[in-house]
């Protein structure tokens, strides 16, 4: 086994120092289940939810092992964008070319009682987006289910907190607890540990800042939302202010949750913004603090 682990290391190694330069995927939401079977074989995980032959999975020769990771290779996008350094936007890295015109769809307080619609909606547009998650929907089997869904699906996955409290009214240690319970869920369920976290009303504290980046997060707010202001809760309404307020610019964040109307209007606004000629941003194609410390390690 020992052997094993470390050739799966080394081989792991290989493929996160080379995955910088790999364009094959960009754009794509492709689900990555290669991950769950190597990080089985190297450390025999007792989870029993990921995939059922990973037994066979350890008894495979190199050969085998190296497809994985070029399967991995292929699934791994180069990083393109990063937020901005304001939390609100999105923008082309210095020295990558990509298409500026681009707007980021999220789902906070998830996955609640539409998150499962929603990413099916999604699916149905060719449409990525990223499920800013509340641990504390993450307790029970329902909730375990429904991410691993979301997730299998392509979806990034983010850190929203655990129980939606405004950090700046809570201790470090509870700050601590709200931040590190829900991306340990998170990594439990999907075997990933998420990449971005947003604040509840976008309230971090000098801690929570600090925090969140040794957890291998970037902060992210947003640039604009209505989804829970009355005026905008019914599906014309929301989809009206989402495509025509005077906020939507190019790199737009935009901010919705896991609501009816909401989940109403999300094939309109989609279709909106694709109309304003906006392309959806892949999630994946963004920056983060973890993937950060990666491209220095291959400098
Ligand atoms: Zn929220």
């Amino acid at each position: 086994m020992m052997k094993k682990m470390i050739l799966s290391t080394l081989l792991t190694s290989t493929l996160l120092l080379s995955a910088c330069g790999d364009e094959e995927s960009q754009g794509t939401i492709e689900v990555d289940d290669t991950e769950d079977i190597e990080e089985e074989s190297a450390t025999e995980v007792e989870n029993t939810e990921t995939i059922d032959n990973s037994d066979d999975a350890s008894e495979e020769t190199d050969e085998n092992a190296d497809e994985k990771i070029n399967d991995d290779l292929k699934e791994t996008p180069e990083h393109l964008y990063e937020v901005t350094d304001n939390l609100a936007y999105l923008s082309v890295l210095d020295g990558k070319e990509a298409n500026k015109n681009v707007a980021l769809l999220t789902y906070d307080d998830a996955p609640d009682k539409h998150a499962l619609e929603i990413a099916n909606i999604l699916i149905e547009k060719d449409a990525p987006a990223i499920f800013f998650v509340n641990g504390m929907y993450l307790e029970d089997d329902e909730g375990k289910e429904t991410l691993k869904e979301i997730y299998d699906m392509g979806f990034t996955i983010g850190n929203h907190t655990q129980t939606h409290a405004n950090l700046q009214a809570i201790s470090e240690e509870k700050q601590k607890e709200e931040i590190t319970r829900t991306s340990e869920l998170v990594e439990e369920i999907t075997g990933t540990p998420p990449r971005f976290f947003r604040a509840p009303f976008g309230q971090n504290t000098d801690y929570s800042k600090q925090l969140v980046e040794e957890e291998g997060m970037s902060l992210m707010n947003w640039t604009y939302g209505y989804d829970w202001e009355t005026e905008y809760q019914n599906a014309e309404a929301l989809t009206d202010i989402m495509l025509n307020t005077n906020l939507l610019v190019p790199g737009s964040n935009l901010l919705m949750h896991d609501r009816t109307w909401t989940t109403e209007a999300t094939p309109a606004i989609i279709d909106g913004l694709r109309e304003k000629d906006y392309e959806l941003l892949d999630p994946q194609l963004i920056q983060s603090v973890a993937k950060e410390s990666e491209e220095q390690t291959n400098e």
